[in-house]
């Protein structure tokens, strides 16, 4: 294509790359030191080492491969253009795109996904959110796209304990519902019209605000929550495309399965089974089953159109954190990232 993206193939595409972040001033006060490499094309080693030290003898290491590799000097723009970009003609062609970033709290998912919010003004970087949504009004204005007569819209989600909540009208809580043909509603989803990319922003800003408006600590809310922004093409109303774009909840916070409280046990469990089925849809995808589980849980459920369509493709950018500290969790991660291929 023109933005050059590769043609689509016929069946479901899956992508599995990984970004790993620098390690940030806290982690280095810490003497925290940084055990992962990125040697060449698409290979993720870890080193296990308990010492700054260990790091050059290279004791023992367990090596991974994806589809791509990101290392710590590797900006979003370039992480999209292997990403997410050559999925964004597809939805032009009526079909379905899913983008997700699984990690750890902390590993850099928000920084891909968002981009930096916070830092206004020139320089800030922007994330696939925002890039793919530039993208999006390159292609609408192709000839061959534009004599569609498409429209695009936003929509923004969150599933925070199993529930939905609208993120572009004030956390309004939405029910999910099946129909006999098998389609999978989110009612009541507000689905705002976009004509530029600027619209969109202001989407996005104004969903991150709603998103931790009212909640005691931003980071642990997102940290168990699942973020979904879509951009949806519609023909005279009716569906013509969609591109998932997700943030999920930390992976970690599947393990709080085993905490004292209540509550965190609960959404610990939730957050859980929503890794693993989505973990088993993807699968199911990629080995074009006939059966995908996407009952199993709300956030697969909701995606169930993305994994259903003959067009659809998926692309997943696994965040890992470089540091000792984390080593566990990073393995987890790429573990995950593994099994999804
Ligand atoms: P998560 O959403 O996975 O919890 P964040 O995206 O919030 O993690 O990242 C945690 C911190 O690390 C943020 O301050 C973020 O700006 C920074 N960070 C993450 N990834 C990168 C990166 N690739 N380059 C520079 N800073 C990063
Ligand atoms: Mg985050």
């Amino acid at each position: 294509g023109a933005l050059g993206g590769p043609e689509p193939g016929p069946q479901h595409q899956i992508r599995v790359c990984v970004r790993k972040r620098p390690l940030n001033p806290r982690e280095a006060g810490l003497q925290d030191f940084d055990v992962v490499t990125v040697p060449c094309r698409g290979v993720v080693v870890v080193h296990e080492a308990r010492q700054r030290l260990d790091l050059s003898r290279y004791l023992e290491s367990q090596t991974f491969r994806f589809d791509h590799a990101f290392d710590e000097s590797v900006p979003n723009e370039l992480v999209y253009r292997h990403t997410a970009q050559p999925l964004v003609e597809s939805i032009f062609r009526g079909g379905m795109a899913t983008c997700f970033a699984y990690g750890q709290t902390g590993s850099g998912k928000t920084h891909t996904m968002v981009g930096d919010l916070s830092a206004k003004g020139q320089g800030c970087p922007k994330g696939i959110y925002t890039l793919a949504a530039q993208d999006v009004f390159c292609w609408l204005r192709e000839p061959s796209y534009e004599q569609l007569e498409l429209q695009v819209y936003g929509a923004f989600f969150e599933i925070y304990g199993g529930k939905v909540y609208d993120l572009l009208n004030w956390r309004n809580r939405l029910k999910v519902l099946e129909d006999g043909k098998q389609q999978i509603q989110v009612v009541g989803l507000q689905e705002e019209e976009v004509s530029c990319v600027e619209d969109v922003m202001k989407l996005i800003e104004m969903g991150n605000r709603c998103r931790t408006s009212g909640q005691t600590s931003a980071n642990t809310h997102s940290s168990r929550s699942h973020a979904i922004f879509q951009i949806i093409l519609r023909k005279r109303g009716k569906l013509h495309g969609k591109f998932s774009l997700i943030d999920l909840a930390g992976n970690e916070r599947g393990a709080d399965t085993g905490s004292a409280d209540r509550r965190t046990r609960l959404e610990g469990a939730e957050i859980n089974k929503s890794l693993l089925a989505l973990k088993e849809c993807i699968r199911a995808l990629g080995r074009n089953k006939a059966h995908t589980p996407f009952r199993a849980s709300k956030l697969t459920q909701v995606l169930r159109d993305s994994f259903i369509g003959e067009n659809s493709c998926t692309c997943m950018i696994a965040t890992i954190s470089p540091g000792m500290r984390s080593c566990e969790h990073t393995l987890n991660t790429l573990r995950y990232a593994n099994r999804v291929k």
